[in-house]
Order: structure tokens, then sequence, then C-alpha cells
């Protein structure tokens, strides 16, 4: 099996290969586009209609690169101390009513405050992407589940020893087999029709987790669902510290 660290450097070049493909690609879009906009100027009837579906498609081929540069950007992200539970709640929120009737989007965080150092926004767009995957994977309904708590790692464990913050997007879905899980952060892997689905989405997310400093794990089981687990390092700001409960303290306040 492949390491951790090959892993990471696998997927950094793939990311930059994709970032230059997705570069040059969006010039050249945006060549097609100014021509096809001269174009409009000059023709009517059948070809005008033609000329607004060349349009339509390469705007959406600009749409693609632009997700593509995203995930690819080299900048690094502005992180700030951000409370992980108002971020789920509001996210939780938003996403209940936007996911579908027939899906039950259940939130949990843990009683308190889990202070971490990210990004609101890349939160936000984890959430997202992990609420949107989990919807997908549940076609026939099912029950989303967010829930945060404060984790301890130990030596063995995937970060340095120490505590962090746990965010875990569970389903009730599909789950997937060793070989989709093994491959579902790399960009481009797609189990989706070529209409729905880009494969940036998990490795968007894993680059997001990796570059704060954080980490992204699965669990599986076809036929039974999905828990995608992440660390965040906390914010460490002792006039600001975690308040849930710890993972040695008693969940039930005895
Ligand atoms: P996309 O959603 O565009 O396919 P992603 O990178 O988000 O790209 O996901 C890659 C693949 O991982 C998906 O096509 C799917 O096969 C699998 N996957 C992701 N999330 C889940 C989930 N919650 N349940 C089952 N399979 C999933």
């Amino acid at each position: 099996r492949e390491t951790e660290s090959a892993r990471a450097a696998r997927l950094a070049g793939l990311g930059q290969l994709a970032g230059g493909i997705a570069h040059d690609f969006n010039n050249l879009l945006a060549i097609i586009l100014n021509y096809a906009d001269f174009l409009a100027e000059e023709v009517s009837g059948e070809g005008a209609h033609d000329l607004a579906r060349i349009r339509d498609a390469a705007d959406r081929a600009r749409s693609l690169t632009g997700q593509l540069l995203l995930f690819a950007k080299r900048e690094p992200t502005q992180v700030a101390v951000v409370e992980l539970n108002e971020v789920v709640t509001e996210a939780g929120e938003l996403l209940s009513r936007t996911i579908g009737a027939q899906i039950e989007l259940v939130c949990r965080p843990c009683a308190g405050r889990i202070p971490v150092l990210a990004n609101r926004g890349r939160l936000d767009q984890i959430l997202l992407n992990l609420v949107i995957n989990a919807r997908d994977a549940m076609p026939d309904g099912g029950v989303v589940m967010l829930a945060t708590e404060l984790a301890e790692i130990c030596a063995d464990g995937p970060l340095p020893p120490g505590r962090y913050a746990r965010l875990e997007v569970s389903d009730t879905g599909t789950g997937m087999t060793a070989e989709v899980r093994d491959r579902l952060f790399e960009p481009f892997f797609t189990t989706k029709p070529a209409d729905r689905g880009t494969g940036l989405g998990l490795s968007t997310v894993h680059g997001i987790i990796e570059e704060v400093g954080g980490h992204i794990g699965v669990d599986s089981t076809p036929g039974i669902g999905t828990t995608f687990r992440i660390l965040l390092p906390l914010a460490n700001d002792p006039a600001d510290p975690p308040t849930c409960p710890g993972p040695d303290e008693d969940h039930l306040g005895h």
C-alpha cells in the first residue's frame, strides 16, 4: 500500500497538472467566447441559435476550468479562529433546506464551543461537498448526520499527538467498494455520469484540510453507508478554550 506521504505527493502532482491544463484551457475558452460574441452580431436565424449553443457549452466549460483552477490554486488560504459548531449548525440549517425532502439532515454538534484554526468559506465548501455527495449516495432517501467532538490523537495516529476537533459527516447511502475508497481523493476520479460528476469535490476537500494541518479519513461499507472523519487543529487560544466535553470525560455529565 502507498504511504501517506507518497500519496500526498502524487495528489499534489496531479493537482499541478490539472492546474496547468485548466489555465491553458481557460485562455482558449476566452478566445472562443470572444469570437462567438463577435459572430453573434453578424448572424441571425438558425445560425444565431447554433451560435447560442456554442456559447452555452463554452460557458459551461469555463465554469469547469474555474473549479479546476480553484482546486489547483497555489496561494495559501487565510486562516483565522472559527467556532466549528457555529459553522456546522449554520451550514446544516442551510443545507437541510436545499437537500430535498427524502433526506433528513441531523446536526449533532457537541455541547459547547470548539474554536479551530481554519477558513470559514473553505469549511462551508467542505460541508457542501460532503453533504452533496451523501445526497447523491442516497437516491431513495436516507439520513445524513453532521457531528463534532473533541478528539485525542495518540502517538500512532494520522497527525502529531494531541487534541483536535473532529467533524464527522456520515450517511446511510450506498457506501463504496475498496477500489472506490482507495481513489476517491484523486482529482477527476468519479463514478458519476459525466454531466453530474467532475471528480473534483473530494480532492478539493482533501487539499483544504491538508493545508490547515488537518486530516480526513473515510469508513465505508457497501449497502450500509459512509462516514468521513475530519480532524482540524484547535485554535489554542487560552482566552477561548474548547468547552465541549473532552474525549476522556463522561458525556453524560456524571
Ligand atoms: P464527484 O462527486 O464529482 O464524483 P468527488 O471527488 O466528490 O467527485 O467524489 C468522487 C467519488 O467518490 C464519487 O463519484 C463517488 O463514487 C464516491 N463518493 C464520494 N462520496 C461518497 C459517499 N458519501 N457515498 C458513496 N460514494 C461516495
